[in-house]
């Protein structure tokens, strides 16, 4: 039996005239992954953001497991399951690789302190890849560590859905099967997942169902085969250089 996580129907976000985000809706399903992509500035990160807390919607709802949750801060939205990374990594700087990592564990949806919250973060680490590497600042690490560390903060909350925002933006191409093989470990162990991505690979090999959207609209929706496929879609990313 399938059962949905999240809903957003009528999403709005305005900023001045400009429309982000318009008239959004879809559904994210219990153990999938959806990727929700589209061409540069179409408002896939403003609806992250929206989902998250961290921006407030103009218009529509936001549901987690049918309990509206559009109004609430962004903080509770993390509480009850939803975490996130960022497109720029978010981590302090002051603190090192598994305090970051503890962190996490502390304030995410399932709350742990002291020795619980420790030996959760240091698994985490091993399982991103970073044993070994808890002492180490964060400004002592390559670009990829930092996101591995950043995918084990995230963890250590124990959340319902993960937000992904372009985590693989910026690897090269071995880091890159690298990234791809941990997000289907997750994929693998039924994490519910939102992924904001623009590489085609990860699109084709990680997402059970895709989202398309430009210029703040859904243009398609359906697996990947079929949007990659879609003349619409063909369309809005051409022109865009990023892709
Ligand atoms: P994407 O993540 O798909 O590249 P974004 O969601 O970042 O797109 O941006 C969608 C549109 O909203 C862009 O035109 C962007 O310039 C605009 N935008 C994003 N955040 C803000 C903001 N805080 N204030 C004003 N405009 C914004
Ligand atoms: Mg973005």
């Amino acid at each position: 039996m399938t059962s949905t996580v999240l809903s957003l129907r009528g999403v709005t976000k305005r900023f001045g005239g400009l429309v982000a985000v318009n008239a959004m809706d879809f559904d994210v399903t219990e153990h999938q992954v959806m990727g929700l992509i589209g061409p540069n500035g179409s408002g896939k990160s403003t609806t992250l953001n929206l989902i998250s807390g961290a921006l407030k919607v103009s218009g529509g709802e936001i549901s987690l497991r049918g309990s509206p949750i559009t109004a609430l801060p962004a903080e509770q939205i993390n509480r009850r399951g939803i975490a996130r990374t960022f497109q720029l990594v978010r981590l302090l700087p002051s603190m090192s690789v598994l305090e970051n990592v503890v962190a996490g564990a502390v304030f995410g949806h399932r709350r742990r302190w002291g020795h619980e919250a420790r030996s959760r973060a240091e698994t985490l680490l091993t399982r991103v890849g970073m044993e070994g590497k808890g002492h180490l600042r964060v400004g002592q690490l390559t670009y990829i560590d930092t996101k591995r560390v950043e995918l084990a903060r995230v963890l250590a909350g124990d959340p319902k859905l993960l937000l992904l925002d372009e985590w693989l933006a910026g690897l090269n191409p071995s880091e890159l099967q690298i990234g791809i093989s941990l997000i289907k470990s997750l994929r693998d162990e039924g994490r519910t997942i939102i992924l904001v991505e623009h590489v085609m690979d990860a699109i084709r090999s990680l997402c059970d169902t895709c989202v398309v959207m430009a210029s703040g609209t859904k243009i398609a929706q359906g697996t990947p085969q079929q949007v990659l496929s879609d003349p619409d879609v063909i369309r809005a990313y051409l022109g865009d250089d990023d892709v």
